[in-house]
């Protein structure tokens, strides 16, 4: 039996670094290894600059000016410096925070920080396919609301918020909107000053750039954000986020950024028709499949799939090759079903039943076939195991 490479649709979790990042990355290393804050001497001349480029890339990207990045050590110091920063920067009696019951734990968790700090908090049910619409945020918007934060895509299913109407809504009621933008960067257009969004969190790792580093956009004008920064010393990136800089993280940033600019696009198209290919073969051969999140509006890479009577560790267990996540997947440590499946109004049963593929810059085709084939081969197997089991199989 010949070895098989391991197929990885796990894009969501995290993503290879492009090679092309690497090598930008790899003289910051050794070579240029300055400190971006040694004004003093050419070592850090160099890293400044570095950071500098890299700024401005990330900026690009999304439509910002350079000064309104902030680096962080990732997305989830970029959510919570965002719902902490902007809440307790607004702190008042009754104060109110917006937020969607199937955001990333990275802001959830916050916002159920800041319920222990005084603030009430409204978690608002997407519908049926994950979306919250602006209806919905309006809907739940008091005097008292000092900031609203919904993703603009999941990380489980996909689906895409309109991101844009959510800021306009808030900004008419001069309530901050923060959007978690992890997942759509590079996939989708986001143009924050054009949407009018307040606060967006991103992270390098989901876009083929290295992990442990990640970005706040802080918008600096109309309005001007304030944030309470959740580190103190040093004073870098403005005062909000002290901490030497990883400046080889951070090239590494911009050089993912880069290549996201130029080629998402063209990228998106593909991956999109990989995902569609998927989903065709598999529901080609195999029955009792529905698909989790907005038929349309959804990430180029993502297909989430319930497989009634197959639950997914067992369909995992015997398709080894594929690296795939269970419907428990962002908190697969604690093994709880997915809260975002659930708020769906799918069964525990059900959550359980569900695989979430994601595809990218280095899946193809032919992996997309290999993958489909073991699915629709382990969920047969597993079925079958189930029916001699009888009735009362798990
Ligand atoms: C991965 C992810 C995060 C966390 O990002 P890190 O950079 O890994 O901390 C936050 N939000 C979403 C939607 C994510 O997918």
């Amino acid at each position: 039996m010949t070895h098989k490479r391991p197929i990885y649709l796990d894009y969501h979790a995290t993503t290879p670094v492009d090679p092309r990042v690497f090598e930008a990355m790899r003289p910051y290393f050794t070579e240029h290894f300055g400190n971006a804050a040694s004004v003093s001497h050419a070592f850090g001349w160099r890293a400044e600059a570095a950071v500098t480029a890299a700024r401005e890339a990330v900026a690009r990207l999304v439509g910002a000016n350079p000064r309104e990045i902030v680096f962080t050590s990732g997305a989830t110091e970029a959510d919570n410096l965002a719902v902490l920063g902007a809440a307790r920067a607004r702190q008042a009696p009754g104060a109110h925070v917006v937020t969607s019951a199937i955001e990333h734990r990275a802001v959830l968790d916050p916002c159920r920080r800041l319920e222990i700090e005084g603030f009430s908090v409204t978690y608002l049910m997407p519908d049926a396919h994950g979306l919250t619409s602006a209806a919905a945020v309006a809907g739940a918007l008091t005097p008292e609301t000092v900031l609203v934060s919904v993703m603009a895509a999941n990380n489980e299913i996909g689906t895409l918020n309109p991101v844009g109407e959510i800021a306009r809504v808030c900004k008419e009621r001069g309530i901050v909107f923060h959007t978690d933008a992890v997942q759509a960067l590079g996939k989708v257009p986001l143009d924050v000053h054009g949407m009018g969004l307040d606060l967006v969190s991103l992270s390098a790792h989901k876009l083929c750039g290295p992990k442990g580093v990640g970005a706040l956009f802080v918008r600096a004008v109309n309005p001007r954000v304030r944030l309470a920064p959740l580190f103190f010393g040093g004073g870098h990136e403005r005062g909000l986020r002290s901490g030497t800089l990883d400046v080889p993280g951070i090239v590494g940033f911009g050089a993912a950024a880069d290549i996201a600019r130029t080629e998402g696009q063209a990228e998106s198209r593909r991956v999109a028709a990989l995902r569609d290919r998927l989903w065709e073969r598999l529901t080609g051969h195999a029955h009792g499949l529905s698909r989790n999140g907005h038929p349309s509006l959804c990430l180029p890479g993502n297909l989430n799939v319930t497989i009634a009577g197959a639950p997914a560790d067992a369909v995992m267990s015997n398709a080894r090759d594929l690296a795939v996540s269970s419907g428990s997947a962002c908190t697969s440590a604690s093994a709880k079903p997915s809260h975002v499946l659930l708020a769906l109004g799918r069964t525990r049963a059900e959550a359980e039943a569900s695989i979430r593929f994601g595809l990218g810059r280095f899946t193809t085709e032919e992996e997309v076939d290999r993958a489909s084939d073991d699915i629709v081969r382990a969920v047969a197997k597993v079925r079958a195991e189930r029916k001699a089991q009888g009735p009362n199989a798990p």
